[in-house]
């Protein structure tokens, strides 16, 4: 064995194609089922597949994987390529990247993106200028009409028995309090006879409080094991005793405000999301303070609050836009590479992991391809669309059938930060061996735990060319869309914010994503089952 050929065959990376129900989206989850090893070594300079089907031995087999990736990591830039485009995105992305510049932008200066607010269309408007800015072509498609509504400063004083700021902000869509804010006592939600009689003018707390704030693994490691079980199930406990009340029934009670905490399970970390009240002002108080407020009005000591929500709801909805910008095809316009991601987020952070990066990795993966592939084979377009995280679509494919007919591969991605370790969601014969050819000649730095590709196991959601979610993984490949500590700490909380982005993660998928839409536009193959006609 040669000099070249040991160093190429030191590099193996394995892609474990498999399905297995690893997440809490239900499409995703399929019984075990198909799997497949791919494994490619790059050899003299060629890339050589490997493909090994082991069916239901993935168990073993899997494990046998992880054991390779370990093995196998790649370190810095291991390829060097004859391909001018591939080396040139890759320079550019990895040496000169924007994304670290644009996130400052989009996550600082605009902030939080949540659907229908001003903030929302503010970054679709940012959007637009920077693809300008590029040359890149770039307009705001309007997709639906939603809730117009815009933050204002919200906070909490505990002014009795003894005065505290507490950490509190108003939920996304609450109504207001009057203006200058509202006073009153804080009490515990009761379902017995006769309570909602008596919360008029109060302020009530509407969800069970958490027995104490401080995470299991930190329980895990200090009490003793049988003290911590033993506070578990308090917990447990606590929270299914708690009464569940009406929140319409308390708004027609004339409560002056809802107080909720919705502890994600982290030091200091709250999921925020949407209210559900249309006239009551509601808010989310940290774990401490809410359990602060909880344990005076159960031991009689009569915690009043100053609230402020000085929010402001439209009276009309107003329009939610998709972002597209577009480089044409030169030998098939009509066949087209999607990228996309979301632009919206929930808005108690910055919408920095969910999904501020996705929205990054394909702003700064167009400016590359224009840069060093402007003139594609194939139509590259981006969409950055609104409604994510209300369950709504973009409704981008509806609204462009000749898109879809003429569709060569679909790019998403939303998973916060984190290097790509998996590929999840192809769902057509084919698309698993078409993603492996793609990634085949890409530089291994771009994915340092290799990639595994997951099949949706659904055929019905094949829309005739692949559709490929690109997901983070961790070193070990534990599970997908939660390295970093996706979950408790940066999904829906208050703490996902711009410092939390490893940029050079970023960097890498940003550059991984231009080279795969390069991969997909260069084809020789149509990977539509049914070519689409370039000739309309
Ligand atoms: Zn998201």
């Amino acid at each position: 064995m040669g000099d070249l050929e040991r160093r190429f065959a030191s590099v193996e990376k394995v892609a474990t194609v498999y399905s297995r129900c690893s997440m809490p989206y239900q499409h995703f989850c399929h019984s075990l089922r198909n799997y497949v090893t791919l494994s490619y070594m790059a050899y003299s300079g060629q890339l050589m597949f490997r493909i090994i089907f082991f069916g239901a031995l993935f168990l073993a087999l899997g494990l046998g994987a992880h054991t390779a990736i370990a093995q196998n990591v790649i370190n810095g830039p291991s390829v060097s390529t004859a391909d001018s485009v591939i080396g040139r995105i890759y320079l550019e992305g990895m040496q000169h990247s924007h994304a670290e510049t644009l996130a400052q932008v989009l996550m600082d200066s605009i902030g939080p993106r949540l659907t229908g607010t001003p903030a929302n269309r503010a970054a679709n408007n940012w959007l637009v200028r920077t693809y300008t800015a590029w040359g890149i072509p770039a307009r705001n498609e309007q997709s639906r009409i939603y809730r117009n509504w815009t933050r204002g400063p919200s906070r909490i004083e505990l002014m009795a028995p003894r005065v505290r700021s507490l950490e509190a902000t108003a939920l996304a869509w609450s109504p207001a309090t009057p203006p200058g804010g509202v006073t009153g006592d804080v009490v515990l939600a009761r379902d017995s006879a006769g309570w909602l009689e008596t919360v008029r003018g109060k302020f009530v707390l509407l969800t069970a409080p958490e027995i104490n704030c401080r995470p299991d693994s930190s329980w895990a490691r200090y009490a003793l094991p049988a003290e911590y079980q033993a506070m578990r199930a308090a917990r447990d406990s606590a929270s299914r005793v708690w009464p569940v009340v009406d929140i319409s029934k308390l708004e027609a009670a004339g409560v002056a405000g809802i107080l909720t905490s919705k502890w994600a399970g982290g030091w200091g970390v709250d999921k925020i999301i949407g209210a559900q009240a249309t006239i009551a002002p509601v808010f989310d108080l940290s774990c401490e303070d809410y359990s602060l407020l909880a344990r005076l009005a159960t031991h009689g000591q009569h915690p009043r609050i100053h609230a402020v929500a000085d929010v402001h709801m439209a009276p009309k909805e107003a329009p939610l836009y998709n972002t597209i910008a577009e480089l044409k095809g030169t030998e098939h316009p009509n066949q087209y590479i999607i990228l996309s991601a979301h632009l919206d987020s929930w808005d108690s952070g910055s919408g920095a992991i969910d999904d501020g990066t996705g929205t990054i990795i394909m702003l700064e993966a167009m400016r590359l391809l224009k840069l060093a592939y402007p003139h594609p084979k194939r139509t590259i377009i981006v969409e950055q669309w609104s409604g994510e995280e209300q369950w709504m679509s973009g409704l981008f494919h509806q609204k462009h059938p000749e898109v879809v007919r003429g569709l060569q591969a679909e790019l998403t991605q939303d998973s916060g930060t984190g290097a790509i370790g998996y590929v999840i969601g192809p769902s057509c014969p084919g698309d698993s061996m078409t993603f492996a050819r793609w990634v085949a000649p890409l530089p291994t730095s771009l994915i340092p735990y290799g990639i595994r590709i997951q099949p949706s196991g659904d055929t019905t959601t094949c829309r005739y060319a692949p559709s490929f979610e690109l997901y983070s993984s961790d070193r070990d490949h534990d599970r997908y869309s939660t390295a970093w500590d996706y979950e408790p700490y940066t999904y829906h909380t208050n703490r996902d914010t711009f410092d939390k982005i490893n940029f050079n993660d970023l960097k890498r998928t940003a550059t991984l994503v231009a080279l795969l839409a390069y991969e997909a536009s260069e084809d020789h193959h149509t990977t539509r089952l049914q070519p689409p006609d370039d000739h309309p």
